[in-house]
C-alpha cells in the first residue's frame, strides 16, 4: 500500500486549466456574435483538420457516429448491401452499417494489435462470402459487400496496405473509423505517410470529449479526397438541403456546432504535445514494467508495430490497453489503491443482443472474445505525473507478487 494517491483512468480539468482564458474568450465572442450551429468557427475548424489529417477535404459533423452515417449514406450503401468490420470496437462502428440499412459482416481481429486481421480477413472473402455471377462479392444471405470499415483502435493504424490489397482486388473502398486515431501515423509500402483517416475513401473522427481531441460535447469530423464525395456529405449533413427547403437526397442534421468547432481548433495546437506526452508515458510503462520482469509475461503490453517505421505519431495511445488474464481481479484491486481503469469493451459485437438476428454465437470471432475478457486500460492522459504512473505500475507489480 502506497498511501492515498489517487490516479484516475482520465482527468480533462488539468487539460483545460492552462486553456481556460483562451478557449472562453472564444466562446464569449461567439455568443457575442450569437453563432450557433456551422458558420466561420466550423469552417475554420474544418480547413485547420483537413490541413493537419493530409486530407484535401474535412466537413464537421454532429459526433463520431453521424460521420460515419454519413460517409455510408454518402456512398449509397444501404438495404441488401454488406459492410465488413471488427466484432472489437466501439458500438457505432457496425451501428450505423446497420442503421444504414446494410448488414455488418464481421472479421475477427489481430491479438497482438486489437485491429483487423488482414489474415482472418483474405479467410472471410475466401470461406464466408462468394463471388455472384455478375463480380460482386455477396454475403450468404446474398447481400453485396459494399466497403471494408476498419477501425484504428486505442490509436494505433491498422494494416491498411494489407486489408487495402484486399479492398482493391474486390473493387471496395476503405472506410477508416479514426475516431480513436485522430494523428495517428502510418506509412504504406511505397514509402508514403498516411495520417489515420486520410488512405482510404474517407475516415471518420469523434470530438467527444473523452477522445484524444474533445470537444465541450458532442462533434466529429470527416476527411476524404474526393471533392464530389465531400459536396455529397455537406448536403447530407443538413437533411440533402442545397438551396433553401429544395431537397434532393434524405440526409440528416449532422450538422457542427460553433462552440465546438472553436474548442477543438483551439486544442487542436496542443494535440501533437499530447500524443508525445502519451507516447513517452507508454515508454515509461514498458521500462518500469520490464524492471518487474513484467513485459511479456503475465501482462501484455501494447505493440507498436509501426514504430520502426521512422513515424513520430505510430502510436497515439488514445488508450493504453494492457492484456491479463486475471482481468476483473486486477481491476479490483487497482481499484482498491485508487486507480482507474477501463474495460474496452466488454462484449463484442458479435454477442450484443440487438445483433442477434445476424446468427452469431460464442466462439465465431475468438480474438475478438479473448480480448474482451482480458483487456484493461491503465491512466494515459497527457497530463499524468510520474509518481502516479509508478504507483499504478507498483500496484500491479504488487498484485502479482502476492501471487495472482
Ligand atoms: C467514439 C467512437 C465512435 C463514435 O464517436 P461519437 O462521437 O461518440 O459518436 C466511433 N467509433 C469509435 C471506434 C469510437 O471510439
Amino acid at each position: 500500500m502506497q498511501g492515498s494517491m489517487q490516479v484516475p483512468l482520465l482527468d480533462l480539468r488539468e487539460q483545460f486549466a492552462p486553456m481556460r482564458t483562451e478557449i472562453l474568450a472564444r466562446i464569449a465572442d461567439l455568443a457575442d456574435r450569437q453563432e450557433f450551429v456551422l458558420g466561420p468557427a466550423v469552417e475554420s475548424c474544418e480547413a485547420a483538420l483537413a490541413a493537419y489529417c493530409g486530407a484535401a477535404h474535412a466537413i464537421g459533423m454532429s459526433s463520431g457516429t453521424d460521420a460515419i452515417l454519413a460517409v455510408l449514406m454518402a456512398l449509397e450503401i444501404g438495404s441488401g448491401d454488406a459492410v465488413i468490420t471488427t466484432p472489437y470496437t466501439f458500438f457505432a462502428t457496425a451501428g450505423c452499417v446497420h442503421r444504414a440499412g446494410a448488414e455488418p459482416v464481421f472479421c475477427d481481429i489481430d491479438p497482438t494489435t486489437f485491429n483487423l486481421d488482414p489474415a482472418a480477413l483474405a479467410d472471410l472473402v475466401e470461406q464466408r462470402l462468394h463471388r455472384a455471377p455478375d463480380g460482386s462479392l455477396r454475403t450468404r444471405s446474398g447481400n453485396r459487400v459494399r466497403a471494408i470499415l476498419p477501425v484504428h483502435l486505442f490509436g494505433l493504424c491498422c494494416d491498411l496496405d494489407a486489408i487495402a490489397r484486399i479492398a482493391c482486388a474486390h473493387g471496395l473502398p476503405v472506410i477508416e473509423d479514426a475516431a480513436q486515431a485522430l494523428g495517428a501515423e502510418y506509412r504504406d509500402a511505397r514509402g508514403e505517410i498516411f495520417r489515420a483517416g486520410a488512405y482510404g475513401v474517407a475516415g471518420c473522427y469523434s470530438f467527444y470529449p473523452t477522445k484524444n481531441l474533445g470537444g465541450f460535447g458532442d462533434g466529429g469530423l470527416v476527411t476524404c479526397r474526393d471533392e464530389a464525395l465531400a459536396r455529397s456529405l455537406r448536403i447530407l449533413r443538413n437533411h440533402g438541403m442545397e438551396e433553401r427547403y429544395l431537397h434532393h437526397c434524405i440526409g440528416g442534421n449532422f450538422r457542427l456546432d460553433a462552440i465546438q468547432a472553436a474548442v477543438v481548433e483551439i486544442k487542436l495546437r496542443h494535440l501533437d504535445g499530447w500524443s508525445a506526452a502519451r507516447r513517452s508515458h507508454a515508454a515509461l510503462y514498458r521500462q518500469r514494467f520490464a524492471s518487474h520482469g513484467l513485459d511479456g509475461g503475465a501482462l501484455m503490453l501494447p505493440a507498436e508495430p509501426w514504430a520502426d517505421r521512422g513515424l513520430v505519431n505510430h502510436h497515439i495511445f488514445n488508450q493504453y490497453v494492457v492484456r491479463v488474464e486475471e482481468r476483473d481481479r486486477l481491476q479490483a484491486h487497482l481499484r482498491q489503491h485508487g486507480i482507474g481503469t477501463g474495460i474496452y469493451y466488454p462484449l463484442p459485437l458479435h454477442l450484443q443482443p440487438c445483433f442477434a438476428s445476424l446468427g452469431h454465437q460464442a466462439g465465431d470471432f475468438p480474438e475478438s472474445e479473448r480480448a474482451a475478457r482480458e483487456t484493461l486500460a491503465l491512466p494515459v492522459y497527457p497530463e499524468l505525473r510520474g509518481e502516479q504512473l509508478a504507483h499504478v505500475v507498483d500496484t500491479i507489480a504488487a498484485f502479482y507478487k502476492a501471487g495472482a
